[in-house]
C-alpha cells in the first residue's frame, strides 16, 4: 500500500485531546516526561524480544532516547531505537483508547480546567499529551525486524483525523517531531530541555541524550555528538541513599501512568534464599477502574534488570490490586511466560513477601501519618475489606488497617481502629460489638442500639456495601469476637448484675401472654417473639436469625439473580 490515507480518531480520543489541551495548558512541560517514558517502554520491550532473538539488536545494540530541537523551525524531536510499531499498531495505539471504560470516564469531566485536570491525570495522559505543545505531530517508525522500506509516517494536527503512509526508514524505532505552537516554541531550547528531563526523567535507566552544543568552525562541517543528561541506571538499582524523594515520585508517574505524585512506597533488596528488588507505591487516589475487572493491575516484572512484563498480577493479591510498582528477580528464568510464573514457587514466595511488605508499609503510614492514612482509606478501604476474605492468613494484620465509624465517633469520619475500639471497651466486656446498615444516618437511629447506648457500650456502625460480607470473614480480634447487634443471639445481658438479670427475667414472665398472642398473630413472618433486653424506648425490633442472610447479602445475591 503506497497510498496515503486519512483516518478519523476514535470518538474518545477526539474528547481526550480536546479536554487535555485545555485543561492541562499550567502543565505543559509533561509531554516531554510522556514521550520519553514511551520510548524507554519501546527500549524495554526491545532488550525482552531479543532476549529470543538477538539479531533485533544486532544493526544498533546502544539502546537510547535522543531529543533534538531546530529554535529556527520551532521544533522538538525525540527519538528512541526501541521497538518501533508496524502499521496496524501505529493505528491501534495513535488512533483509539482501548482501555474499558473510557466513555464513560470521559463523560465525568465537567469543563472545570481544575478538577479535569486532576481527572485526566487519574486518567493518565501519555501519547496524546504532545498536542499540549504542538499544533502538528510527525511520527516515523519502523519495528525492529523490518525491512526499511517497511516504515510508516503518521501525522495528525490533533484535531479529528489523522494520516498514515508507507516511508523509508534507515534507522529502527521511532521519531516523533512536535511542531511547537506559537506560545510553545520555548521548548525549542537546549537549557529548557536540560531542566526538563533531568527534572522529569533522571530516573530513566537507559540514556537521554541532547546534542553537544558546538562551536562552528569555518573549515569543518560539525559532526552529529551527543551527550547523556541523565543518570541513566535503573532507579531500583541505586542505593536509597542516592534516590532524592523527587526520584522516587517521577518514576512512580513513569511505570504507573498516574500524574499526580504517590502517597508512600517501599524500596527494599532481598539477598539470600532468593535474590529480588521490589519498589511498591501506593497511589494518591484510585483509577477510575478499580473496580473494573479487566483494568490493568500488577507489578512490572524485571529479571536482572531486563524488562519481561507489563502488569504481572502474581505478585500481589487482588485485594491490594491498587499497588504499583516493580519487581527485580535475580532467580527467574528470562524467557518465563505467564503461565510459568503462574505455576513458579518462587512466584508464590515472592507474592507472599509482598504482601506482607504492603501491609507494613500501610500499617506505618496508619502509626505516623493518620491524616494521610485517612486519605488512603477514604480511596481503597473498601478494596482492603476485601482482604479477610481472600487471605485467611493476614487476616489479622489487615483487621488492625480496618477503620469504622462507630457510636463513639459517628461523624462519618471513618476515623475507628479496632485497637481504639478495644482500648475503650467496658469493664467485663470481651466482645467487639457492630451494627450493619445502608447509610451511617440510618444506622445512627437504629433500635437495636438503644440498649447499647444506654449502657455505654460502643457499636461499630457500618455502611459500605461489603461490610456484611467483610464481617462474615472476621472472626475476632486481639481475642475478642465480633457480635452483630441485630443478630439473634447478640446478648445484652452479659454484663449485667444478678440483680438486673433477675428483673429481667421476670419482665419476660409477666409478658408471656402478650409473647404468645404476637407470636401467633405473626406466625407466618417470623420464626419467633421475644422480650427484649435492648430496647428503651422503641417498642419492637426486628432481629436477623442466627445463620440467615443479612439485609446487605440479600440485596447483592437478588441484585446477582439469586
Ligand atoms: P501508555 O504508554 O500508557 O500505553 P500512551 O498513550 O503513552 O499510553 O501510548 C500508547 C501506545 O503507543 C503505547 O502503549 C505503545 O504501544 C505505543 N507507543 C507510543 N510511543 C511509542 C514509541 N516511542 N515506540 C513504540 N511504541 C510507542
Ligand atoms: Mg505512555
Amino acid at each position: 500500500q503506497a497510498e496515503k490515507q486519512t483516518l478519523g480518531f476514535q470518538t474518545e480520543v477526539k474528547q481526550l485531546l480536546h479536554l487535555m489541551v485545555h485543561s492541562l495548558y499550567s502543565n505543559r512541560e509533561i509531554f516531554l516526561r510522556e514521550l520519553i517514558s514511551n520510548a524507554s517502554d519501546a527500549c524495554d520491550k526491545l532488550r525482552f524480544e531479543a532476549v529470543q532473538q538477538s539479531d533485533l539488536l544486532s544493526e544498533d545494540a546502544e539502546l537510547r532516547v535522543r531529543v533534538s530541537f531546530d529554535a529556527q523551525a520551532g521544533t522538538v524531536t525525540i527519538d528512541d531505537n526501541g521497538i518501533g510499531m508496524n502499521r496496524e499498531e501505529v493505528i491501534a495505539n495513535l488512533g483509539t483508547i482501548a482501555r474499558s471504560g473510557t466513555g464513560e470516564f470521559l463523560k465525568q469531566l465537567t469543563g472545570d480546567q481544575k478538577q479535569d485536570a486532576s481527572l485526566i491525570g487519574q486518567f493518565g495522559v501519555g501519547f496524546y499529551s504532545a498536542f499540549i505543545v504542538a499544533d502538528e505531530v510527525e511520527v516515523e517508525t519502523r519495528r525492529a525486524g523490518e525491512a526499511h522500506d517497511q516504515g510508516v509516517r503518521w501525522t495528525s494536527r490533533g484535531e479529528g483525523e489523522f494520516t498514515i503512509e508507507p516511508v523509508e526508514k534507515a534507522t529502527r524505532g521511532t521519531r516523533i517531531t512536535l511542531h511547537l505552537k506559537e506560545d510553545a516554541k520555548e521548548f525549542a531550547d537546549g537549557f529548557r530541555l536540560r531542566h526538563i528531563i533531568r527534572t522529569y526523567s533522571d530516573h530513566i535507566g537507559l540514556p537521554i541524550e541532547l546534542p553537544v552544543e558546538q562551536q562552528a568552525e569555518d573549515d569543518q562541517e560539525p559532526t552529529e555528538a551527543w551527550e547523556v543528561v541523565n543518570k541513566a541506571s535503573a532507579l531500583w538499582t541505586r542505593p536509597k541513599s542516592d534516590i532524592s524523594q523527587e526520584d522516587y515520585e517521577e518514576f512512580y508517574k513513569h511505570i504507573s501512568h498516574d500524574f499526580e505524585a504517590p502517597l508512600t512506597w517501599a524500596h527494599n533488596k532481598v539477598e539470600g534464599k532468593q535474590e529480588y528488588t521490589s519498589l511498591l507505591y501506593v497511589p494518591k487516589r484510585a483509577p477510575f477502574d478499580l473496580y473494573n475487572r479487566d483494568a490493568p493491575k500488577g507489578l512490572k516484572l524485571y529479571v536482572q534488570r531486563v524488562f519481561i512484563l507489563d502488569n504481572a498480577e502474581q505478585f500481589l493479591p487482588l485485594y491490594l490490586r491498587f499497588v504499583k510498582g516493580v519487581i527485580d528477580s535475580a532467580d527467574l528464568p528470562l524467557n518465563i511466560s505467564r503461565e510459568i510464573l503462574q505455576q513458579s514457587p518462587l512466584t508464590d514466595s515472592i507474592k507472599s513477601a509482598l504482601t506482607k511488605r504492603v501491609l507494613d508499609m500501610l500499617e506505618k503510614l496508619a502509626k505516623n501519618k493518620p491524616e494521610e492514612y485517612a486519605s488512603f482509606w477514604a480511596e481503597f478501604g473498601e478494596v482492603l475489606k476485601e482482604g479477610p476474605s481472600e487471605d485467611p492468613s493476614n487476616r489479622e494484620k489487615i483487621a488492625g488497617l480496618l477503620r469504622f465509624d462507630s457510636t463513639h465517633d459517628d461523624g462519618g469520619k471513618k476515623a475507628v481502629a479496632l485497637k481504639d475500639y478495644v482500648e475503650r471497651m467496658k469493664e467485663g466486656q470481651d466482645k467487639i460489638y457492630y451494627l450493619v446498615g445502608d447509610s451511617l444516618s440510618q444506622l445512627k437511629s437504629s433500635p437495636h442500639l438503644e440498649g447499647f447506648r444506654k449502657k455505654g457500650l460502643e457499636v461499630l456502625l457500618l455502611s459500605d456495601r461489603i461490610d456484611e460480607w467483610l464481617m462474615s470473614h472476621l472472626h475476632e480480634f486481639d481475642g475478642k469476637s465480633f457480635v452483630d447487634v441485630a443478630r439473634e443471639g447478640a446478648d445484652l445481658t452479659e454484663l449485667d448484675s444478678e440483680e438486673e438479670k433477675k428483673a429481667q427475667e421476670e419482665a419476660a414472665e409477666e409478658k408471656k401472654a402478650l409473647v404468645e398472642r404476637l407470636s401467633k398473630a405473626l406466625e407466618s413472618r417470623v420464626s419467633e417473639v421475644r422480650v427484649s433486653t435492648h430496647l428503651t424506648e422503641s417498642p419492637a425490633v426486628l432481629m436477623i436469625g442466627q445463620g440467615d442472610l443479612g439485609p446487605q447479602m440479600r440485596k447483592i445475591l437478588e441484585a446477582a439473580g439469586q
